[in-house]
Order: C-alpha cells, then structure tokens, then sequence
C-alpha cells in the first residue's frame, strides 16, 4: 500500500509541549496490544498501553491456554497475560487501566482521548480485539449475569450440579463445556449443525466426556426464566420441531465481533467491521497500525495475535526512525 503522506506535519517528537506526547500509543491490551509494547518498548520508545479496564482482553478470562508455544503444560489465560504485562514492562512499558474514546487522525501528531487524559502519538498500534457475539433471542439481554454468560471462566462455579446449556460448535463452545463439566452436573452442547467446528482434539475430548451431550441441528430461540434461567426454548433446524429444555444456565460462544466502534470512518473496514490492514500491519492511514483480532477474522490466536503485535510495533519503529533521519 502506497502511504499518503501529504497530511502530516512536520515530526517533532522531542519538541511538542503539548499533553501527553507518546511515541508509540498501543490502544488495547491483550497479547497483540501487549507484544506490541514488549517490542516497541525494547526499542527504548517508551510505548503506553491504553489497557482498558480489565487487562489482557479474552485470553484473561480462557481458562488455559495449551496451544501458545512454550508452555508445553499450558498456562492460565489470566496467568500468561500478567506475564506479558510484566516482561512489556520490564523494557519501560507503561500500561494505563483507561478507554480511548475519541480519535481524531486529521491532524498529526494523532490525537486520543481517554477517560482521564489526552495523547498525542506519533504512531498508534490499534489492537483492540473483539467481543464475543449475542443471540440475539428474546431472554438473552434479561438473563445475562442471571444464567445467561459469555465466559465459562468467570461463572462456572455459580452452577456447581446444576444443568447447563452451551451455545455453538466452535474451539470456545468446546473448551469452555470441558471446563463447564468440572462444576456442571451436565453440560448440554447446543449446535445448529451436525459437525462441530472445533479442533479434533477437543472434539474428541468433547465426545468422550459422560457428562456432555450434544444436540445437533438445534438452535435457541428464546431463553426463558423467572429472575433467572429456567430453560431454553429449541428449534430444530431439519423439522422446525420445537421443544422446550430444562437450564440453569446458558453459556454463549457463537464468535466475536471486532471492537472498531471508535474507529468508524476514521480507518477503512471490511464488510464485517474488521480494521483492514496489510501484510505489514499497516491501515489505511500512516503511522497506525493494526494487531490481533481486530483485524484478524482468519487466525484469531494468542500466537498469531502476538505475532501481528510485534510485526506492527516493529513498523512503528522503522517509521519513526526513518522520520528522524528526515528531519536530522
Ligand atoms: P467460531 O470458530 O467462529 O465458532 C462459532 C460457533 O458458533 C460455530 O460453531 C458456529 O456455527 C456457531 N454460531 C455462530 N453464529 C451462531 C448463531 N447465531 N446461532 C448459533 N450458533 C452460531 O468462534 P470461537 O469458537 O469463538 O473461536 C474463534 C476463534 O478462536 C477460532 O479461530 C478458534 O480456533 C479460536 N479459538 C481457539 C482456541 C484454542 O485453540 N484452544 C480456543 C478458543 C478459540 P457453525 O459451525 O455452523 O458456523
């Protein structure tokens, strides 16, 4: 991609007196926002890292991670995330627990402001991940924290021998019914087809667990309760049968959407709401780059996710150093 260069000014890092002048302003804080900083701070740029207010994005709330090279016993999501902070911050990283919430990429140095402060930055590392997505069914916004969740990590042990619903046939569905079992008195797969879509190994961990079943062909069409769950309403997909399912709760892992609100009309998207970024991390605009799941629809792991991280941290020093040889 040719960068457009004519809406910058001149780059004086060193010289702005105005707020918060970064070098490197990382905006999110999982492993790609996190490797990222590891890089850019190694470079001795000093990269702040707008974390949000939970650090580490959703690999902080996976129960374990077993597919992230080096950990050949896996490690706990939250676990791996704290050493990422630590090793980032090791090389003079420093991780802010505040949102961006406004951008402006008219004028250069970029502009963010945030909950408490305002930045100027002369690159931005855009790596604000993804949310998972709803139902969409009447129920789901009721009963959310009342029996309805996104995360089997957090809300597991509130349904010790209870029954639970999970919705959806992908790695999530099948990694978090697995941890589901260790409370659940039985975990009960909800997918709208009849082939799961997670990996072999999990399926078959899937498979081999007496307290999972699967219902194949079914989807969920309203969550229904009192103050809480009390059961799901299926649909089948082959006879359009519909039935009604006993739950006391239902956990939800359908995919995730990219966290790109902030960035509407600002950087170029696809149809799906994806940042669009090339093979060097690059967006549409210069100087910001983007990471990890928010622009990633493909891959969607902790290692290529880290692995974006450092490419786009990596661009970011080549180009402020080209600028400096510039203006020198
Ligand atoms: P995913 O792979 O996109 O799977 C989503 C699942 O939800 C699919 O089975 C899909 O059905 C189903 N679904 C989607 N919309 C639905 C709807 N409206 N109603 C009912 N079901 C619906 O998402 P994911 O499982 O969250 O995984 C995301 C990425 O993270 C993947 O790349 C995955 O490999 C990765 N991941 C990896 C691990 C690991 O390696 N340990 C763990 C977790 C996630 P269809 O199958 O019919 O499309």
């Amino acid at each position: 991609m040719e960068l457009n260069l004519s809406n910058l000014s001149s780059i004086t890092p060193d010289n702005e007196n105005a707020m918060n002048h970064v070098k490197v302003l990382v905006i999110g804080s999982g492993p790609a926002g996190l490797a990222a900083a590891l890089y850019a701070a190694r470079a001795d740029l000093s990269p702040v890292v707008l974390a949000g207010m939970a650090i580490g994005g959703q690999v902080s709330i996976t129960y374990s991670v077993e597919n992230y090279p080096g950990f050949p016993d896996g490690i706990g999501g939250a676990e791996m995330v704290e050493l990422f902070q630590k090793q980032a911050e090791r090389f003079g990283a420093r991780v802010e627990f505040d949102t961006a919430v406004e951008v402006d990429f008219s004028k250069y140095p970029y502009f963010v402001r945030t909950y408490t402060k305002e930045y100027l930055a002369d690159t931005i590392i855009v790596a604000t991940g993804a949310t998972p997505v709803h139902l969409d069914v009447p129920g789901e916004v009721e009963f959310t924290g009342k029996g309805v969740s996104y995360c089997a990590t957090c809300d597991g042990w509130f349904f010790r021998e209870k029954d639970v619903m999970v919705v959806g046939g992908g790695d999530s569905a099948l990694e978090e019914s697995l941890f589901l079992t260790r409370y659940a008195k039985s975990v009960t797969i909800l997918h709208r087809r009849d082939q799961l879509r997670g990996g072999a190994i999990l399926q078959k961990r899937v498979f081999e667990n007496p307290k999972i079943n699967i219902r194949w062909n079914t989807i969920v069409t309203e969550i229904i309760g009192q103050g809480s769950v009390a059961s799901v309403k299926l649909k089948d997909t082959k006879t359009d049968k519909i039935s009604i399912l006993p739950a006391d709760g239902v956990f939800i892992f359908i995919g995730h959407k990219p966290n790109t609100q902030l960035f509407q009309n600002k950087l170029d998207m696809d149809e799906m709401g994806y940042l669009v970024s090339d093979k060097l991390m690059q967006t549409n605009l210069p100087a910001v780059y983007a990471a990890g799941e928010v622009t990633d629809s493909v891959f969607r792991q902790v290692i290529t996710s880290a692995g974006m991280g450092a490419a786009a941290a990596m661009q970011a020093i080549h180009f402020i150093q080209d600028q400096k040889g510039k203006n020198s």
